[in-house]
């Protein structure tokens, strides 16, 4: 099937990257010239440079020829300074040529790779969340960066280097059978089987080198993985385990790459002995015919010329079709990544969210995930604007996600999910978004400037603006204190800052987007119980007059709550106020004696 690049209404290249459609079944190498289709007006123009370098190069051996036979032989020495200027101007005429076809062939190869780098990226960006669940990050990264690389090299070098060699070698051909076809074409017939060698190798070497680039990736990802966690190897002493099993992966790459090396070194020796036998057949039947006195000396040193022209680039078609073959590899992997087309995405006519009031509805909602088929299921709720509800279920029970439902990070299997009304599959997610805020457990703070943390809340807030929203999330005085104060930056993952401290950046970040739909999952759980009081108090602060969705252990923070909602099994338990839900004496009933029992138990704790 068709695929077509940067279409979605998410792609934020559109203005840079044209629309490209791909056959998905081609193989990478067609997909990739299919992809340089807007640059054929610069690449017919190298192309012509091409011509004009290699038939410069062509004319040479004959000027050579004619020296020889003509000059030194039969002394026409009037030819002398003539054919000194052929020489001189095939020369420069093929220097400029050439110089020109480099330029104009690379400016189309790094442009390609800013096209396609920027086409992956904004295709990454259109998929769901469950895309990323699925991937590892390090291979993903693999993939945008090395495969890309790899694919660049041959576009720009390879492409070029191989019409070069390619004409070259025709041209080559074509002169030495046309001037004397007999020699010509003995000289020329081992050339083909090196084109068979290769076709052989290249249905070898494929296989070997996608496991090589695959493998690449398991090592990037697993990178990733053991950077990433570094603290929790450090806490456990797993250091060693941890590079044993990194050495592991390495060693699976090594021995892929092992694979391709042992097939290469039978593959280039061969193309260089197939070209030995393509001399040593001209030298014995060309030096017979001098013999016999059919031929002259000066058209064998001219064979010996074009032979140099011939057998020169067969070898270099060989070592970039060894390239090309790694390419693939790397351009198979980029094509399955850009075949993948998203399962959640905007509707056809999907249209733009105005500006909500905040209700939302849950009608008869059931949703799973793949290995998990029912996390949720028949679930009815309806939330009045500027209402506060407070999810509540043991662990598990699908608080997170049912919060997940409302941004459609996932689409329900079945029934509903409607904000003012409006089912959220009928209209744009990047409109739904804007106006749903959150604030999880663990807040992700980029390694920039404090202020530009905060700004990420709505790009092209004023610095006092971003200011105010601090102080709102009460933030303002730490921050002020921090070395270069908004300006500080706060390292990846906001690694310089304390749990609390990057909580009430993202309650800042929250302020300024001003969302009138607002999702806390565990907002509290993390921080250190000095700063949770203030933080309680900025979310309060946030929380007036938009409809919130509050996921809570601690039911202290669920119990001011307009309505406690118990999800259990995936399905709605208990609904009512704190009040109501200890009449009934539910679940709820029992959670919040079991918890205050558990505070009163830890209170009265130092005095056993
Ligand atoms: P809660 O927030 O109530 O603790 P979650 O909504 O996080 O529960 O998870 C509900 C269930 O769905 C759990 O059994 C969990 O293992 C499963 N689950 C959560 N996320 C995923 C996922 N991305 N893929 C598969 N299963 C998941």
């Amino acid at each position: 099937m068709p695929v077509t690049f940067c279409s979605g209404a998410g792609c934020l290249f559109r203005f840079a990257v044209p629309a490209i459609r791909i056959g998905s079944r081609m193989n990478a190498f067609w997909r990739v010239l299919k992809l340089l289709r807007p640059h054929l007006g610069a690449i017919l123009c190298g192309l012509f440079f091409l011509v004009l370098s290699t038939s410069a190069m062509l004319i040479q051996p004959v000027l050579w020829q004619q020296m020889v036979d003509k000059v030194l032989i039969a002394r026409q020495t009037q030819l002398f300074w003539p054919l000194i200027a052929g020489m001189l101007a095939a020369g420069l005429v093929g220097s400029v040529a050439s110089g020109m076809r480099t330029w104009l062939i690379e400016r189309v190869g790094q442009k390609f790779v800013l096209e396609l780098r920027t086409c992956i990226y904004a295709h990454l960006q259109n998929q769901p969340l469950s895309f990323f669940h699925d991937r590892r990050t390090g291979d993903l990264l693999a993939r945008v960066i090395g495969d890309v690389d790899t694919l660049q090299e041959v576009v720009i070098n390879g492409t070029d280097q191989f019409l070069s060699n390619l004409l070259g070698m025709l041209g080559v051909a074509a002169v030495m059978i046309w001037y004397k076809w007999d020699l010509g074409l003995l000289t020329v017939a081992p050339v083909m089987f090196t084109f068979l060698l290769m076709y052989r190798y290249n249905m070898r070497v494929k296989p070997i080198y996608r496991a090589a680039r695959d493998r690449l990736g398991d090592v990037s990802a697993k990178l990733a993985e053991n950077l990433t966690g570094v603290q929790t190897i450090k806490a456990f002493a797993r250091e060693d385990h941890a590079a044993e099993k990194l050495h592991e992966t390495i060693s699976m790459y090594f021995v892929q790459n092992l694979l391709g090396i042992s097939l290469r070194v039978r593959y280039m020796p061969a193309v260089q002995f197939i070209s030995f036998i393509g001399s040593i057949i001209m030298i014995g039947y060309g030096g017979y015919q001098i013999l016999l006195g059919t031929m002259s000396l000066g058209v064998l040193l001219a064979y010996r010329g074009y032979w140099w022209h011939l057998y020169g680039p067969v070898y270099s078609i060989a070592g970039i079709n060894d390239l090309l073959q790694r390419a693939s590899a790397a351009g198979g992997r980029i094509f399955d990544l850009l075949d993948h087309q998203p399962e959640l995405r905007d509707a056809e006519n999907a249209r733009e969210l105005p500006k909500i009031e905040g209700r939302v509805s849950f009608e008869n909602v059931a949703f799973g995930y793949p290995s998990r088929p029912q996390v949720i299921t028949g679930l009815d709720l309806s939330v009045a604007p500027g209402t506060r509800v407070g999810l509540v279920g043991s662990s598990g029970a699908g608080k997170s996600t049912l919060l997940g439902l409302i941004p459609r990070f996932y689409d329900p299997l079945a029934g509903q999910i409607r904000i003012d009304g409006v089912d959220v599959r009928t209209i744009t997610q990047h409109s739904l978004r804007r106006q749903i805020g959150m604030v999880l457990q663990e807040s992700f703070l980029f390694n920039d400037s404090v202020l530009t943390n905060i700004r990420f809340g709505r790009p092209g807030a004023s610095r006092e603006d971003v200011q105010r929203a601090a102080a709102d999330a009460n933030a303002h005085d730490f921050i002020a204190q921090l070395p270069q104060g908004y300006d500080t930056v706060v390292g990846e993952r906001g690694v310089k800052l304390s749990g609390g401290q990057r909580q009430r950046i993202a309650i800042a970040r929250a302020f300024l987007a001003d969302p009138a739909i607002l999702l806390l999952d565990e907002a509290t759980s993390a921080v250190e119980p000095e700063s949770e009081a203030i933080i309680q108090q900025a979310l309060e602060r946030l929380m007036s007059g938009r409809t919130s969705f509050i996921v809570s252990h601690r039911l202290s923070v669920i119990r001011p709550c307009d309505v406690i909602v118990v999800i259990e099994g995936g399905k709605l338990a208990e609904q009512g106020t704190h009040a109501q839900l200890l009449q009934r004496g539910g679940i709820y009933a029992q959670m919040y004696r079991m918890q205050m029992g558990e505070e009163a138990h830890v209170i009265s704790a130092p005095e056993i």
